[in-house]
């Protein structure tokens, strides 16, 4: 059965964009455009997905966000034309998938859809994992490079399992600190960019264009989807 995708968006022309996307893409979209209607339709309709713009008519997408995300844990991307970092960080800390940025390329919007309907939920168990040159061993704990074995340290290793576990999507600062070390603190985020940058010159060709582990700036990271 297709997928639903609920649209929460109140620009005429993103949903005429978006509808025909998303049933090109084999998608059913239900479109409401305001807030209100949003949590309403997520009662009513259960969809597979939610796709939610933050500057609503009646009340702010954010709420729309926080009320959903209480509830259930529907994969929820933010289609913003807002744009400023700190909301994106906002958002992704109070549990949105991931966001995009009007205006934003279709293509990605939807290769972002498929991560977060996918969930990777086998990834929590797998025992090796390979993108291109890069292979972690997660039952060996070894990690190799062009079959060469990288050395690391235990917080490197945390942190490169925690973004292949949620690999294609954005990780905030926060997300990483918390479950890394624990707790966020100025300390641990200068920790986290020391670790990331090391990290890096490791497992990266080309540190200034990584290939692996995408900056996101002001916000991330994010490990590349890989597939
Ligand atoms: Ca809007």
């Amino acid at each position: 059965m297709d997928k639903t995708i609920l649209v929460v968006e109140d620009d005429p022309s993103i949903i005429r964009l978006l509808k025909v996307a998303l049933k090109t893409n084999g998608y059913n979209a239900l479109v409401v455009e305001k807030g209100v209607e949003g949590i309403a339709s997520f009662l009513s309709q259960k969809p597979d997905l939610i796709l939610l713009d933050l500057g609503l008519p009646d009340i702010d997408g954010m709420e729309v966000l926080q009320q959903v995300r209480a509830i259930s844990s529907v994969p929820i991307i933010i289609v913003s034309a807002r744009g400023r970092e700190n909301e994106k960080v906002e958002a992704l800390d109070n549990g949105a998938d991931d966001y995009v940025t009007k205006p934003f390329n279709i293509g990605e919007l939807m290769a972002r859809i498929r991560v977060a309907l996918r969930k990777h939920p086998q990834i929590k168990n797998e025992e090796v994992f390979v993108c291109k040159d890069l292979k972690v061993d997660f039952e060996k704990y070894q990690i190799t490079l062009n079959g060469e074995p990288v050395h690391f340290t235990p917080n490197e290793f945390k942190i490169l399992k925690l973004l292949i576990e949620h690999r294609g999507k954005v990780l905030t600062h926060k997300f990483i600190q918390e479950n890394v070390w624990g707790y966020q603190s100025e300390d641990v985020y200068q920790s986290l960019r020391v670790y990331m940058a090391a990290l890096r010159r490791k497992i990266e060709k080309d540190t200034s264009n990584p290939e692996y582990i995408i900056t996101e700036v002001g916000i991330g990271y994010r490990f590349v989807e890989g597939d």
